[in-house]
């Protein structure tokens, strides 16, 4: 396994239509390989999520961690995943608000607000069909994973600019040194 670097904002390949893994090839040792260095890399950088493109591969897959209810530290909402060739489908009209950061964008959160309900279905690592959903902060961390996989980072979400701010700033006038945000 390895660290792989991360691209930053400004990087083309942040900004490109990816492109789907056929999944006879998730089986592969490519892909395997691929998804090992994607979850070393996560840990390393404390990301909640990463979208292969983050690591300059411009394929349909991202990958999250245990993902935890930012108000209860305590509480798992989901389980770590990889998730390759998503389709997303809302379930609801209703709206969520959170703060958010991208490894990709580093030092910054904004506030974006997303759909609250959500399905995903794709595959996983061993290449079965897989389909689950999810509400609140952890839909908002798939969402923007998958938004990785079509060029479009959190900063395009934002609907008020005024909403975005350095970490250290956020961390003294906005929350407290422990709130969580998604990657
Ligand atoms: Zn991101």
């Amino acid at each position: 396994m390895a660290i792989r670097k991360i691209a930053r904002l400004g990087n083309p390949v942040l900004r490109e239509k990816t492109r789907e893994i056929p999944p006879d090839q998730i089986r592969s040792p490519e892909v395997q390989r691929l998804i090992d260095d994607m979850i070393e890399t996560m840990r390393e950088y404390e990301g909640v999520g990463l979208a292969a493109p983050q690591v300059h591969e411009s394929v349909r897959l991202f990958i999250t961690a245990d993902i935890y209810d930012p108000e209860d530290s305590e509480k798992l909402l989901a389980p770590a995943r990889v998730v390759i060739n998503p389709q997303m489908t809302f379930l609801t009209q209703d709206e969520v608000e959170y703060w958010e950061g991208c490894l990709s964008v580093p030092d910054l959160r904004g506030l974006v607000r997303r759909p609250r309900k959500l399905r995903i279905s794709g595959y996983d690592r061993a290449g079965n069909e897989v389909q689950f959903e999810a509400v609140d902060f952890a839909a908002v961390v798939y969402q923007h994973e998958y938004d990785h996989l079509d060029g479009v980072v959190f900063l395009d979400r934002m609907t008020d600019m005024k909403k975005l701010a350095f970490l250290r700033e956020f961390g003294r006038y906005i929350a407290g040194p422990d709130e969580k945000v998604a990657d």
